[in-house]
């Protein structure tokens, strides 16, 4: 088999990089080892993030939090790309911008949020202060204990089933071939191009788009690029459904949370909390200390989620890299050879990474405000 693009992933970046090149007439080969959206794209907490992570912030410090400030920029373009989203995939993708609300219990915890909404206001996020009185009036099911907070409007959520699959069926639309369950296992470097090997033969094509999430840097190394991307095992919890509660997505400032309810009701309960791994199967497998410190994060900021029952908690592996900004664009020593790795909130701003790399494909100066973030080892 031959093609121009070989794009390796069948996750959110892969398959909203296929469509975004396959809409301009390229020739696209998809493969994904698994199933379409069976890793970080389909498992996460569909979370769509504008702000500084705080918990980030106060780990990594003031210098940390200046040098991811550019990816912001980047993130706003994501959230404006999907507002249109919907309407350009055809697709209910149960997408809602309601806003994020950071939520601090106590004065010292209030002055680190102004500390962190004083470097966002520098980048151009216009995140507003809440002191107690706006923030019960804003979102009067948080806890009366909490003292304020900060407002972003410009987040929300969507439904990760939803979302890659719509990729996917458009991307099959404009001619993309998407081949399941099919590995790369080496790639060669050749004359004006690779040949890709995997478990069902070999595939040459011109150039090579990487959207291998966590396995990126396999891929990389494949050849001879080293990228600071690793996996790292996370977990989310979900609630039965019950009536509706928390309109915002909702952060602690104490301690990892995020928190939004579905539109079927359900409560989301992440944040980024270790799962582990089974030392017998080599499995992934929840960690019951993670889960009970964040649902007593969840249930402290909102205490009616005291009476929801908890349905599910499941592991999945997400792509981080240690600074957290993403790795996009063409390897300067590998020609043709693209990276698509946007790192920890790749579900808020996979869509625009690939409309960026599409762009550098096509030869085109990118729609998105960029800069090129490519990073190695
Ligand atoms: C539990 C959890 C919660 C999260 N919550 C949020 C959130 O709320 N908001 C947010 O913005 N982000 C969130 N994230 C992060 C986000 O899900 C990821 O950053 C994003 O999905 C990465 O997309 P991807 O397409 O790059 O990777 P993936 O979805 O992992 O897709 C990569 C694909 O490549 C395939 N692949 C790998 N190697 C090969 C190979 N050799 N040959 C063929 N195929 C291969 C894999 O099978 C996989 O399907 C979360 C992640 C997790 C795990």
């Amino acid at each position: 088999m031959d093609t121009d693009v070989l794009v390796i992933g069948g996750g959110i970046s892969g398959c909203s990089l296929a469509y975004f090149l396959a809409k301009e007439g390229v020739e696209i080969i998809l493969l994904e080892k698994s199933g379409l959206n069976s890793q970080a794209s389909g498992a996460n907490s569909g979370s769509i993030h504008g702000q500084i992570p705080h918990d980030v912030f106060l780990e990594k410090g003031e210098d940390w939090a200046l040098g991811f400030g550019p990816t912001l920029g980047f993130m706003a373009e994501s959230v404006t790309l999907w507002k249109a989203m919907e309407e350009m995939l055809g697709a209910d993708l149960e997408f809602r911008l309601t806003g994020g609300l950071l939520v601090a219990g106590s004065d010292g915890e209030m002055q680190e949020v102004r500390r962190k909404i004083g470097i966002e206001r520098k980048f151009g996020i216009q995140v507003e202060v809440l002191d107690k009185k706006d923030l019960q009036q804003i979102a009067p099911y948080i806890s009366e204990n909490m003292v304020g907070g900060a407002f972003y409007p410009e987040e929300g959520k969507a439904n990760p089933l939803l979302v890659t699959p719509a990729f996917a069926n458009q991307a099959e639309r404009y001619g993309v071939k998407i081949i399941r369950q099919t590995e790369v296992e080496s790639i060669a470097i050749e004359g004006r191009g690779f040949t890709a090997n995997t478990t069902k033969g070999a595939i040459t094509c011109r150039r090579i788009g990487n959207c291998a999430g966590a396995d990126a840097a396999r891929i990389g190394a494949m050849v001879g690029l080293k990228l600071a991307v690793r996996g790292h095992p996370i977990q989310v919890s979900v609630t039965e459904p019950i009536a509706p509660v928390v309109e915002h997505l909702v952060y602690s400032a104490s301690d990892r949370l995020t928190l939004k309810q579905t539109r079927h009701g359900s409560c989301i309960i992440g944040g980024g909390w270790p799962s582990g791994i089974d030392p017998v199967t080599g499995r992934l497998k929840v960690e019951s200390d993670s889960m009970m410190r964040n649902l007593q994060i969840a249930i402290q900021t909102v205490p009616r989620l005291r009476h929801a029952q908890l349905v599910r908690t499941w592991p999945a592996v997400v792509n981080g890299t240690e600074n957290w900004r993403p790795i996009l664009g063409e390897a300067s020593n590998v020609k043709g050879f693209v990276m698509n790795v946007f790192p920890w909130m790749g579900f808020t701003a996979g869509p625009a990474s690939s409309r960026v790399i599409a762009d550098l494909m096509l030869g085109r100066r990118p729609s998105t405000a960029f800069e090129v973030f490519l990073e190695m080892d």
